[in-house]
Protein backbone atom coordinates (compact mmCIF):
# COMPACT_ATOMS: atom_id res chain seq x y z
CA UNK A 1 0.00 0.00 0.00
CA UNK A 2 1.39 3.46 -0.69
CA UNK A 3 0.74 6.06 1.44
CA UNK A 4 1.27 9.68 -0.19
CA UNK A 5 3.00 12.60 1.79
CA UNK A 6 1.29 13.18 4.84
CA UNK A 7 1.86 14.25 8.51
CA UNK A 8 0.55 11.26 10.60
CA UNK A 9 -0.36 12.69 14.16
CA UNK A 10 -0.84 10.18 16.96
CA UNK A 11 -2.10 11.08 20.54
CA UNK A 12 -3.76 9.58 23.56
CA UNK A 13 -3.43 9.06 27.28
CA UNK A 14 0.04 7.49 28.66
CA UNK A 15 1.13 3.95 27.90
CA UNK A 16 -1.51 3.56 25.10
CA UNK A 17 1.03 1.80 22.69
CA UNK A 18 1.34 5.23 20.56
CA UNK A 19 5.21 4.95 19.78
CA UNK A 20 4.88 1.30 19.09
CA UNK A 21 2.43 1.85 16.65
CA UNK A 22 3.70 4.92 15.10
CA UNK A 23 7.47 2.82 14.90
CA UNK A 24 5.82 0.43 12.52
CA UNK A 25 3.97 2.51 10.56
CA UNK A 26 7.59 4.20 9.79
CA UNK A 27 9.02 1.06 9.14
CA UNK A 28 6.49 0.37 6.62
CA UNK A 29 5.53 3.04 5.01
CA UNK A 30 9.03 4.75 5.08
CA UNK A 31 8.08 7.72 7.31
CA UNK A 32 10.34 9.80 9.75
CA UNK A 33 8.87 8.94 13.00
CA UNK A 34 9.10 11.80 15.77
CA UNK A 35 8.22 10.98 19.49
CA UNK A 36 7.55 14.35 21.06
CA UNK A 37 7.39 13.16 24.32
CA UNK A 38 10.74 12.45 24.27
CA UNK A 39 11.41 16.21 24.12
CA UNK A 40 9.33 17.15 26.72
CA UNK A 41 11.05 14.13 28.68
CA UNK A 42 14.75 15.89 27.89
CA UNK A 43 13.63 19.20 29.09
CA UNK A 44 12.46 17.27 32.39
CA UNK A 45 15.87 15.65 32.54
CA UNK A 46 18.31 18.63 31.96
CA UNK A 47 16.14 19.97 34.72
CA UNK A 48 16.47 17.34 37.28
CA UNK A 49 20.67 17.17 36.51
CA UNK A 50 20.92 21.16 36.94
CA UNK A 51 18.96 21.23 40.14
CA UNK A 52 15.99 23.23 38.70
CA UNK A 53 13.65 20.90 40.00
CA UNK A 54 13.90 20.39 44.25
CA UNK A 55 12.93 17.25 46.47
CA UNK A 56 9.92 18.13 46.64
CA UNK A 57 9.25 18.58 43.26
CA UNK A 58 8.98 22.60 42.91
CA UNK A 59 10.24 23.43 39.51
CA UNK A 60 12.52 26.77 39.32
CA UNK A 61 10.51 28.06 36.60
CA UNK A 62 12.85 31.60 36.54
CA UNK A 63 15.93 29.43 36.30
CA UNK A 64 15.20 27.20 33.51
CA UNK A 65 13.35 29.81 31.40
CA UNK A 66 16.69 31.29 31.36
CA UNK A 67 18.84 27.77 30.75
CA UNK A 68 16.54 26.13 27.98
CA UNK A 69 17.67 28.72 25.46
CA UNK A 70 21.20 26.77 25.65
CA UNK A 71 19.80 23.61 25.97
CA UNK A 72 20.78 21.39 22.79
CA UNK A 73 17.70 19.00 22.57
CA UNK A 74 18.10 16.85 19.16
CA UNK A 75 17.11 13.36 17.91
CA UNK A 76 19.20 11.25 16.41
CA UNK A 77 18.72 7.69 14.80
CA UNK A 78 19.47 5.59 17.84
CA UNK A 79 17.48 8.15 20.51
CA UNK A 80 17.75 11.70 22.10
CA UNK A 81 20.48 13.70 22.91
CA UNK A 82 21.94 16.27 24.68
CA UNK A 83 23.89 17.55 23.15
CA UNK A 84 26.37 14.85 22.30
CA UNK A 85 25.43 12.49 25.06
CA UNK A 86 22.55 10.12 24.43
CA UNK A 87 19.95 10.13 26.95
CA UNK A 88 17.82 8.10 25.41
CA UNK A 89 18.07 5.71 28.82
CA UNK A 90 17.93 7.95 30.60
CA UNK A 91 14.44 9.66 29.42
CA UNK A 92 12.75 6.76 30.44
CA UNK A 93 13.16 6.50 34.22
CA UNK A 94 10.15 6.76 36.78
CA UNK A 95 12.01 9.25 37.89
CA UNK A 96 11.57 11.67 35.04
CA UNK A 97 8.25 10.30 34.24
CA UNK A 98 7.02 11.57 37.81
CA UNK A 99 7.90 14.69 36.72
CA UNK A 100 7.60 15.54 33.21
CA UNK A 101 3.94 16.39 33.03
CA UNK A 102 4.11 19.09 35.78
CA UNK A 103 7.86 20.52 33.38
CA UNK A 104 5.21 20.23 30.12
CA UNK A 105 2.32 22.10 31.03
CA UNK A 106 4.78 24.86 31.26
CA UNK A 107 4.00 27.75 28.54
CA UNK A 108 7.01 28.20 27.06
CA UNK A 109 8.33 24.68 27.92
CA UNK A 110 5.67 23.60 25.16
CA UNK A 111 7.13 26.58 23.05
CA UNK A 112 10.47 25.55 22.89
CA UNK A 113 10.01 21.76 21.90
CA UNK A 114 7.02 22.64 19.50
CA UNK A 115 9.49 24.88 17.57
CA UNK A 116 11.60 22.03 17.23
CA UNK A 117 8.69 19.76 16.17
CA UNK A 118 7.50 22.11 13.48
CA UNK A 119 11.40 21.90 11.67
CA UNK A 120 11.04 18.23 11.66
CA UNK A 121 7.51 18.21 10.61
CA UNK A 122 8.58 20.41 7.38
CA UNK A 123 9.62 17.67 5.65
CA UNK A 124 6.14 16.05 5.42
CA UNK A 125 6.02 11.94 5.50
CA UNK A 126 5.96 12.14 9.12
CA UNK A 127 4.37 9.97 11.96
CA UNK A 128 4.48 11.95 14.93
CA UNK A 129 3.10 10.64 18.65
CA UNK A 130 2.28 12.44 21.89
CA UNK A 131 -0.57 14.52 23.59
CA UNK A 132 -1.03 17.57 21.35
CA UNK A 133 0.03 17.13 17.70
CA UNK A 134 -3.47 16.98 15.98
CA UNK A 135 -4.89 19.56 18.29
CA UNK A 136 -1.87 22.04 18.08
CA UNK A 137 1.14 21.27 16.84
CA UNK A 138 -0.01 19.80 13.26
CA UNK A 139 -3.94 21.10 13.34
CA UNK A 140 -3.41 20.23 9.78
CA UNK A 141 -1.91 16.69 9.79
CA UNK A 142 -4.01 14.56 7.04
CA UNK A 143 -4.60 11.41 9.23
CA UNK A 144 -5.47 12.24 13.38
CA UNK A 145 -5.34 9.20 14.93
CA UNK A 146 -6.58 9.32 19.24
CA UNK A 147 -5.32 6.49 21.25
CA UNK A 148 -6.83 4.80 24.28
CA UNK A 149 -6.73 1.99 26.50
CA UNK A 150 -7.88 0.90 30.20
CA UNK A 151 -5.96 2.08 32.75
CA UNK A 152 -4.89 -1.29 33.91
CA UNK A 153 -3.99 -2.62 30.26
CA UNK A 154 -1.52 0.10 29.94
CA UNK A 155 -0.18 -0.01 33.08
CA UNK A 156 0.62 -4.10 32.99
CA UNK A 157 2.21 -2.80 29.33
CA UNK A 158 4.40 -0.06 31.04
CA UNK A 159 5.12 -2.49 34.09
CA UNK A 160 6.47 -5.32 31.66
CA UNK A 161 8.11 -2.88 29.13
CA UNK A 162 10.02 -1.55 32.40
CA UNK A 163 10.99 -5.07 33.31
CA UNK A 164 12.36 -5.65 30.12
CA UNK A 165 14.43 -2.86 30.14
CA UNK A 166 16.31 -3.86 33.87
CA UNK A 167 14.44 -1.73 35.86
CA UNK A 168 12.41 -2.66 38.85
CA UNK A 169 9.20 -1.46 38.89
CA UNK A 170 6.35 -1.51 41.42
CA UNK A 171 3.00 -2.39 39.13
CA UNK A 172 1.04 0.22 41.91
CA UNK A 173 3.61 2.91 41.95
CA UNK A 174 3.20 2.66 37.53
CA UNK A 175 -0.21 2.95 37.74
CA UNK A 176 -0.22 5.58 40.29
CA UNK A 177 1.96 7.40 37.48
CA UNK A 178 0.26 6.95 34.65
CA UNK A 179 -3.16 8.23 36.15
CA UNK A 180 -1.33 11.57 37.77
CA UNK A 181 0.20 12.14 33.90
CA UNK A 182 -3.08 11.41 32.35
CA UNK A 183 -5.01 13.78 34.55
CA UNK A 184 -2.23 16.55 34.58
CA UNK A 185 -2.09 15.86 30.45
CA UNK A 186 -5.60 16.60 30.28
CA UNK A 187 -6.48 19.44 32.68
CA UNK A 188 -3.55 22.07 32.15
CA UNK A 189 -4.22 25.20 30.27
CA UNK A 190 -1.82 25.42 27.29
CA UNK A 191 -2.53 22.34 25.11
CA UNK A 192 -4.26 19.83 26.64
CA UNK A 193 -4.65 16.63 25.82
CA UNK A 194 -7.95 15.99 23.95
CA UNK A 195 -9.51 14.61 20.84
CA UNK A 196 -9.09 17.00 17.49
CA UNK A 197 -12.70 16.45 15.95
CA UNK A 198 -11.14 15.24 13.33
CA UNK A 199 -9.36 11.91 14.72
CA UNK A 200 -10.00 8.43 14.64
CA UNK A 201 -10.19 6.58 17.97
CA UNK A 202 -8.42 3.54 18.22
CA UNK A 203 -8.94 1.69 21.82
CA UNK A 204 -6.63 -1.29 21.82
CA UNK A 205 -7.29 -2.21 25.16
CA UNK A 206 -8.09 -6.14 23.49
CA UNK A 207 -6.33 -5.60 20.15
CA UNK A 208 -3.10 -7.46 19.24
CA UNK A 209 -0.31 -5.09 17.65
CA UNK A 210 -1.02 -6.65 14.24
CA UNK A 211 -5.48 -6.09 14.27
CA UNK A 212 -4.26 -2.52 15.00
CA UNK A 213 -2.13 -2.18 11.93
CA UNK A 214 -5.40 -3.80 9.45
CA UNK A 215 -6.70 -1.39 11.24
CA UNK A 216 -4.47 1.52 10.24
CA UNK A 217 -4.50 0.45 6.49
CA UNK A 218 -8.25 0.35 6.80
CA UNK A 219 -8.37 3.81 7.61
CA UNK A 220 -5.84 5.06 4.66
CA UNK A 221 -7.72 2.86 2.12
CA UNK A 222 -11.09 4.67 2.95
CA UNK A 223 -9.34 8.18 3.29
CA UNK A 224 -7.35 7.93 0.96
CA UNK A 225 -9.00 5.71 -2.03
CA UNK A 226 -6.36 2.88 -1.92
CA UNK A 227 -7.39 -0.15 -3.16
CA UNK A 228 -4.30 -2.21 -2.49
O1 LIG B 1 4.73 10.13 25.34
P1 LIG B 1 5.39 10.13 26.70
O2 LIG B 1 4.63 9.36 27.73
O3 LIG B 1 6.82 9.77 26.65
O4 LIG B 1 5.33 11.66 27.13
C1 LIG B 1 5.81 12.07 28.39
C2 LIG B 1 5.06 13.29 28.86
O5 LIG B 1 5.36 14.40 28.01
C3 LIG B 1 3.53 13.19 28.86
O6 LIG B 1 3.02 12.60 30.03
C4 LIG B 1 3.14 14.66 28.75
O7 LIG B 1 3.17 15.27 30.03
C5 LIG B 1 4.24 15.27 27.92
N1 LIG B 1 3.86 15.44 26.53
C6 LIG B 1 3.11 16.54 26.19
N2 LIG B 1 2.82 16.80 24.88
C7 LIG B 1 3.23 15.98 23.91
C8 LIG B 1 3.98 14.81 24.24
C9 LIG B 1 4.26 14.57 25.56
O8 LIG B 1 2.73 17.31 27.06
N3 LIG B 1 2.95 16.26 22.64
Amino acid sequence: MNIPDIIIAIDGYSSTGKSTLAKLIAEEYSFLYLDSGAMYRGVTLYALENGLIDKEGTIDEAGLRTALPTLDLDFRTDGTYIGDRCVEKLIRTLEVSSHVSPVSAIPFVRNFVDEKLHAFGKRKRVVMDGRDIGTTVFPDAEVKIFMTASAEVRAQRRFDEMKMKGQEPVLEEVMKNLLERDYIDSHRETSPLSRAADAYVLDNSDMTLHEETVWFQGLCQGKFGILE
